[in-house]
């Protein structure tokens, strides 16, 4: 735990703890008035009864000897109760106060997860923006001071320029995306997997063509999403965009569709380079891209792509797999909630 949220965790502990205390002190006093009274009561009521018909002297020196005596049983019975009362207190105070650090801990913890996450977030997106933009800067610089520099070699630069601008503008895309995925609200309607499926595919058609690579749909029965069809198209446009890029060129990706008990299972497979079984576990965080994808110069991205897609299906409350083997190709599976037909 980092020395903030220690010290913001002991803040609340000590709030936690004075609200216990003020609670616990108040029924301590309510419990000691009422106890005091009773003591009253019974101990220090006026002396009665059978005595009275002894001769006044007697009674006289009775009643005092009496009441003496009876003041000091109050005075003790008061006493123990304050002491009993004291050591009540003081465990609380102990149990209470180890109990409600742990309590202020554990309320913390999420917020404390959350900001560490945020940071590693902006410190990686930092690093992303960085990088293009000194390449840039450098190559601009040698640019400029070439004193032969032709029209020719000033366009070259003008062109890798536009590309790196276009990967910069990608990238803040994917950032805003992943932003405001929080406040973004889903319009939840029935939504049939064909036609996703038919418009993610139209989107990256050429790319697809490009690579020459065949892309076949299948829909068994006809099952149909609750859900909102633009996230939808969103996240099997990155799905579709991945089994291309890290595909050979002329090979072939299969999506289909299908009911399963009350869900719909998507699935996109292809024939492609496959993810190692240690890159797996990772490959839906934010900025992680496999080393074999990573080398691949024309397969240059951020590694956003299955983190915007996970984040989409988990807010249609779905879940999103993967199988894969090196060299064998990968299977990713969105499961959505389905809609009951008749
Ligand atoms: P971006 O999508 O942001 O342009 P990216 O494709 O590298 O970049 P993701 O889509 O998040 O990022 O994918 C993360 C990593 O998972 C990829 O870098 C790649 O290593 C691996 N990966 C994803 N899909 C496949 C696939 N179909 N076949 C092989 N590896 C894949
Ligand atoms: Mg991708």
């Amino acid at each position: 735990m980092n020395i903030v949220f220690h010290k913001e965790s002991l803040k609340l502990a000590g709030l936690y703890l004075a609200i216990v205390m003020s609670i616990s002190l108040f029924f301590s006093g309510i419990v000691y008035q009422l106890s005091a009274q009773e003591f009253k009561r019974g101990l220090l009521r006026p002396v009665q009864g059978y005595e009275l018909q002894l001769n006044d002297g007697i009674i006289g020196n009775w009643r005092e000897q009496l009441m003496a005596e009876r003041q000091v049983q109050y005075d003790a019975a008061t006493h123990r109760i304050i002491q009993r009362l004291l050591i009540l207190n003081l465990l609380i105070f102990i149990g209470g106060g180890l109990l409600c650090y742990y309590l202020a801990e554990r309320t913390l913890r999420p917020i404390e997860e959350a900001q560490e996450t945020l940071e590693r977030f902006t410190a990686d997106a930092s690093h992303e923006l960085r990088t293009p933009l000194t390449v840039m800067k450098s190559e601009n610089e040698v640019t400029l001071m070439d004193p032969k520099l032709t029209i020719g070699k000033a366009k070259e630069q003008i062109k890798s320029n536009i590309e790196e601008l276009e990967k910069l503008s990608a990238l803040s895309e994917g950032l805003l995306k992943i932003a405001r995925s929080g406040s973004d609200n889903l319009d939840i309607k029935a939504v049939d997997p064909a036609q996703v499926m038919a418009m993610a595919q139209d989107r990256v058609l050429p790319l697809a063509e490009q690579k020459k690579v065949l892309i076949k749909t299948s829909v068994t029965g006809s099952p149909m999403i609750a859900g909102d069809e633009a996230s939808l198209i969103e996240a099997l446009v990155i799905l579709l965009d991945n089994a291309i890029k890290y595909s050979p060129p002329s090979s072939e990706i299969t999506v289909s569709a299908l009911r399963r008990s009350k869900e719909v299972v998507v699935r996109v497979s292809d024939a492609g380079i496959g993810i190692q079984a240690e890159d797996l576990p990772h490959i839906f965080d934010r900025f992680y891209r496999a080393d074999a994808a990573r080398s691949k110069q024309d397969a240059g991205g951020y590694g956003l792509g299955l983190a915007i897609a996970k984040m989409i299906v988990e807010k249609h409350h779905g879940s999103i797999t993967v199988v894969s083997k090196p060299g064998k190709g990968a299977v990713f599976s969105i499961t959505l909630p389905g809609i009951n037909q008749k």
